[in-house]
């Protein structure tokens, strides 16, 4: 008989107890609040901001109320005003370009290459188009971060690092999220760290740390964080950033410090299963992996493979050949936005140019999650049914 996966593709570890502990001690006490401290007390969520500042070695960190507010928080603190264009990628998820729009800014979207990054050669056509570059480290591919912000200062474009796929990954050596103006992280509960929503924002920039913590809704109680610019910094910024809520609660922030205080060793787990899967697909005729550049130091939460065109008939068969046998696999190409994937072509609230390589690469992208409760037998299963199927279909031509 078939070997058949029986895992669950959405399913994640449990909190480790450590967190658990914490998350019961704050419920026992009530102060929820990040700035509801009792004397002499430091909240949870100024102390994560701290400790995440210290893992990444930003000077300024900030943690709000999901990964997608700390992109619309960013872009606000850097100025993009609305009707402003952002330069943002073609291949990223819609809380991207959705951050974008909240301000009331414009994206403008940049092609992909067949390693998965940003095309720097549209960019390089598009970046005197706008001020401010969204850059989407999508599903933890990492670009030329040397070239980009080569390109990106000589062109004055601030940037701006959505590292939702990235946090714990670095780019020669430098943690991604450090390369910009700006870097966001999520921690909601399909991405590194788990708190069913959450995220960060971090800089090195004073004006855009302080004006990102009013931005927040700091109140005026922004000498409760530990990892914030001083008073002084506050007074030039405070009467002119509004108070646009989005803050990290002491609950949330009490389960996420024992999951920073592990990360490294998340995302060895991560790498070992991703490798699995890498190597039991090497080979497959008509199946591309996706190089990695030795300067990358990614995490393998997720892996994605290209059918460079495939007929859409033979690659959605493939993935239903999977789905039949237990594998979940993604599709970037689909006409339609089915549940977390769509295309820049579905956000029809933007503008869209036509990007044909970009479309190209799109409609040849299978992603697959790799969550840690997966073995590596499990994933060296799963590699050999996408093996057996993809061979299948693509023998018969
Ligand atoms: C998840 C995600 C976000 C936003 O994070 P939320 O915490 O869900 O708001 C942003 N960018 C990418 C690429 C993501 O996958």
């Amino acid at each position: 008989m078939e070997e058949r996966f029986t895992g669950s593709f959405t399913q994640q570890e449990p909190i480790p107890e450590e967190g658990i502990a914490a998350a019961l001690s704050v419920l026992r006490h009530g102060r929820l609040h990040r700035y509801n401290v009792a004397p002499g007390e430091l909240s949870e969520t100024a102390l994560l901001e701290q400790e995440f500042a210290a893992m990444t070695g930003a000077r300024f960190a900030l943690a709000v109320a999901s990964g997608g507010y700390a992109l619309g928080c960013a872009l606000r603190a850097v100025g993009v005003q609305p009707g402003d264009r952002v330069l943002t990628n073609a291949f990223t998820l819609a809380p991207v370009p959705g951050a974008i729009a909240s301000v009331g800014a414009e994206p403008v979207f940049v092609g992909v290459t067949e390693d998965l990054v940003i095309d720097l050669d549209d960019l390089a056509a598009k970046l005197d188009r706008a001020r401010v570059l969204m850059l989407s480290h999508m599903r933890g591919h990492i670009c030329d971060m040397g070239r980009l912000m080569a390109m990106c200062d000589e062109a004055g474009v601030t940037v701006i690092e959505d590292c939702a796929h990235t946090m714990g990954a670095a780019w020669d050596g430098v943690p991604s999220g450090r390369h910009g103006a700006v870097g966001c992280y999520s921690t909601q509960t399909y991405k590194h760290m788990n708190s069913g929503e959450g995220g960060f924002l971090v800089t090195d920039d004073e004006e855009i740390a302080a004006r990102a913590v009013i931005l927040s809704g700091s109140y005026m109680l922004y000498e409760r964080h530990l990892a914030a610019p001083g008073p002084e910094v506050f007074e030039r910024v405070k009467y002119h950033t509004p108070n646009v809520s989005g803050r990290m609660d002491n609950l949330r922030a009490a389960i996420l410090r024992p999951q920073l205080r592990t990360l490294d060793e998340q995302v060895a787990r991560w790498n070992e299963r991703y490798r699995v899967v890498e190597e039991g697909l090497r080979g497959v005729p008509g199946l591309t992996l996706i190089a990695r550049d030795p300067r990358e130091t990614y995490v393998g939460s997720s892996i994605q493979v290209l059918l460079l065109d495939w007929a859409p008939e033979a690659l959605q068969e493939v993935l239903a050949r999977c789905a039949a046998r237990g594998v979940e696999l993604k599709w970037f190409g689909g006409a339609e936005p089915v549940a977390f994937t769509s295309r820049y072509d579905s956000w029809r609230y933007a503008e869209t140019e036509a990007l044909p390589a970009t479309d190209r690469v799109l409609a040849g992208i299978v992603d697959m999650r790799l969550p840690l409760t997966f073995s590596p037998e499990d994933c060296a299963q799963i590699a050999r049914i996408i093996r057996a199927e993809v061979s299948a279909v693509f023998q018969r031509g």
